[in-house]
């Protein structure tokens, strides 16, 4: 069992731990070496590594048949290796010949459909896995947990008599009870609508906190696995692409793949050029390059930019460099597609004041103010 499961724990908060790589994991409870899985011909996980710090949560962030459930179900034990070794909690549970079942393992589940028993109570579903303890200590756990859930007068209530997110709530208070060594949430906002979803994910992120659990979650969600995770790992084709804190794996992706998943990514195609980076729309300082070098001289690169790294101004002909294709409001701002003269296509984000009609030409310009991820171009 883990222990402190309910007290306020110092874990690494989102966005403070700063530094946290997968190589600065320094008190794993999970552990996945070369963990692969396949179907018949199909290799639906293929030789992953993955370190899951105490207290932290992970989130595996990919594509629809990356690879990801197929991961999370052989974490709980509800599908085996084919090759590979799961270590929780210092033990192996999977790999050289052993395996240990889902019930063996000190792992809770919040299911996506949250999958409470409908005649039971709220206290009662709660109360459910908490099988070894006095009437007294389960009385107490309840009372607990329907605190830590923000849930203290509904113990009585059934499942129907909730809201959504109330449910969600009382299905992460049941997988908690038991005070797992992990715990493992499948796509845990999907059966939320919109708005509830968005305001679900910093409740149960505060809930995960406080009672200092260690979760993975899996999700299809950029923007849920950004805002929820102490980590992401983002996978593609059954492998894990990049793993690191959501600022680095947004800012500087590793890959066309991560960056092009994690939100609208355009590129310029480049050319670098002693100190100077030519693009499409300007030279600038290859400086603003991560992690550019000499050695990098004369190359051709793509530059990663999103659309609120450019702007896109009227201006007289001979200073236009492009032509707009497309505009799509969003509410609050517009994202007008740019085709550049020299032939690469971007997106310009503007407050929804700035009104730039289809076909007509403007001036876009680099306002980022971060440096840049790139590619070389034979890659
Ligand atoms: P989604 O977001 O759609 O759930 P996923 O990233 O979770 O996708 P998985 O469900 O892990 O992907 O599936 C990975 C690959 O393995 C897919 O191509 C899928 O068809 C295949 N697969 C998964 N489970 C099985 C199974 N029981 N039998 C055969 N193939 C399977």
């Amino acid at each position: 069992m883990a222990s402190n499961t309910f007290s306020r724990q110092q874990t690494a908060q989102h966005g403070s731990a700063g530094v946290r790589t997968e190589s600065s994991v320094t008190d794993p409870v999970l552990s996945l070496r070369e963990v692969t899985k396949s179907f018949g011909d199909e290799i639906a996980v293929d030789g992953i590594d993955l370190d899951v710090e105490r207290g932290e949560l992970l989130t595996l962030l990919g594509p629809s048949g990356c690879g990801k459930t197929t991961t999370l179900r052989m974490i709980a034990g509800l599908e085996e290796p084919t090759a590979g070794e799961i270590t929780l909690a210092d033990a192996s549970v999977a790999g050289n010949g052993s395996f240990t079942p889902p019930e063996k393992r000190d792992v809770g589940i919040v299911f996506q459909s949250f999958a409470l028993f409908p005649h039971l109570t709220v206290s009662e579903n709660i109360a459910f896995g908490l099988t070894d303890l006095d009437q007294d200590s389960i009385d107490e756990r309840v009372t607990a947990l329907l605190e830590l859930v923000d849930l203290p007068s509904h113990g009585d209530k059934r499942p129907e008599q909730l809201s959504g997110g109330q449910k969600q709530r009382v299905a992460l208070a049941r997988s908690l009870a038991p005070e797992p060594e992990l715990l493992l949430l499948d796509e845990p906002f999907s059966n939320l609508d919109v708005r509830l979803r968005v305001e679900m994910r910093e409740e149960v992120r505060s809930i995960l906190k406080e009672a200092g659990v260690t979760a993975v979650s899996v999700t299809h969600d950029q923007e849920e696995a950004l805002s929820i995770s102490d980590r992401v790992a983002v996978m593609n084709n059954g492998q894990v692409e990049q793993i690191g804190r959501p600022e680095l794996v947004f800012e500087q992706p590793e890959s066309r793949f991560v960056a092009s998943f994690l939100g609208r990514a355009s590129f310029l195609s480049s050319q670098l050029s002693g100190d100077s980076l030519e693009t499409g729309i300007g030279t600038f300082d290859a400086k603003m390059l991560e992690g550019y070098n000499k050695q990098y001289d004369g190359i051709k690169v793509d530059v990663l930019v999103r659309p609120d790294d450019l702007r896109a101004t009227t201006a007289i002909p001979e200073e236009t460099n492009g032509r707009v294709v497309s505009r799509q409001y969003v509410g609050p701002s517009f994202i007008y597609r740019v085709d550049l003269d020299s032939g690469d296509t971007v997106h310009c984000l503007h407050n929804h004041a700035v009104n730039f009609a289809v076909e007509e030409r403007v001036k876009v310009q680099l306002v980022a103010d971060h440096s840049l991820a790139w590619y070389p171009q034979s890659d």
